[in-house]
This record gives C-alpha cells, structure tokens and sequence, in this order.
C-alpha cells in the first residue's frame, strides 16, 4: 500500500479531535482512499482505547501524592547525607584497626619474653584476620544499606 499524500492531514484532523468536524473534502476523500481510511479507523480505534483508559485510571487523591513524594525525598535525602558518614566510619575503622595493629607490634618487640615470630608467620596470620575481617564488614555494610 502506498502512502497517500493527505495523510498527514488526515492524521492532523483526527489528532486535534475533530474528524467529524472536518473538511467535508478531507473525510469524503479518507472514505475512497484505503490508506487514509485504514488510517482514519486505527486512530480513531487509538483514540477511544485512550479515552477509555483515561477514564479507566485509578489515579490517587493529591494528597496522596504530595505526601508519598515528600518521604521519598526525605528518604533519598538522608541516604544521601549518610555516605560520607559511611565513608568517614569506615576511614576511623580503617585507622583504628592500622593504630591497633602498630601498638600491637611494638609492644611485641617492647617485651622480650614473647620470641619474635617469622615474618611469613606474622603475614600468613595478617591474611587470616583480613579474610575473616572482610565479610563481617560487607555483611554489616549490606545491612546498614537495607
Ligand atoms: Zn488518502
């Protein structure tokens, strides 16, 4: 089927919502054409399909609206206020973990009963205590987010 020329005045009359209204040339010409009739029942089928789910719609009171809009907002407000506190939690942890860790090495070295371990020993349990560490932190960063 080939585009017939008057289409987009077709499709103008009929968007505006007044086909019944419309130049009398326009509709007789849309009832000989089959492009511009075929057209003419798909748009105004769209049309009452639309109309009919407008009316159709369970919109909320304004109300209701306003106010759902409003937590929203709080809440993206404060998710969005509490990262750098997150972040700054986690850098103090960080921070008090490495302090710990340096007290703890020098106390070792300070007191002369304890035998000085070997280095692999003292980064095999290094590892060990960051592969424990690190799922409680994303466990409770998880929990936190939730
Ligand atoms: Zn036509």
């Amino acid at each position: 089927m080939n585009a017939c020329p008057r289409e987009p005045e077709v499709v103008d009359a009929i968007t505006r919502g007044d086909w019944i209204q419309a130049d009398e040339a326009l509709r007789t010409h849309a009832a000989s054409c089959a492009a511009c009739g075929e057209l003419v029942t798909l748009m105004q089928a769209l049309r009452e399909d639309h109309a009919a789910v407008c009316r159709a719609a369970d919109v909320p009171a304004a109300g209701t609206v306003w106010w759902r809009a409003t937590i929203r907002a709080r809440a993206e407000a404060a998710e969005k206020a509490s990262r750098p506190i997150t972040v700054a939690q986690g850098v103090a942890a960080a921070c008090i973990a490495g302090v710990a860790a340096a007290f703890a090495g020098a106390a070792w070295r300070l007191l002369p009963s304890f035998a000085q371990p070997d280095p692999l020993v003292m980064l095999a349990l290094g590892l060990g205590v960051c592969i424990v560490v690190a799922p409680l932190v994303i466990v409770l960063a998880a929990a936190r987010n939730s």
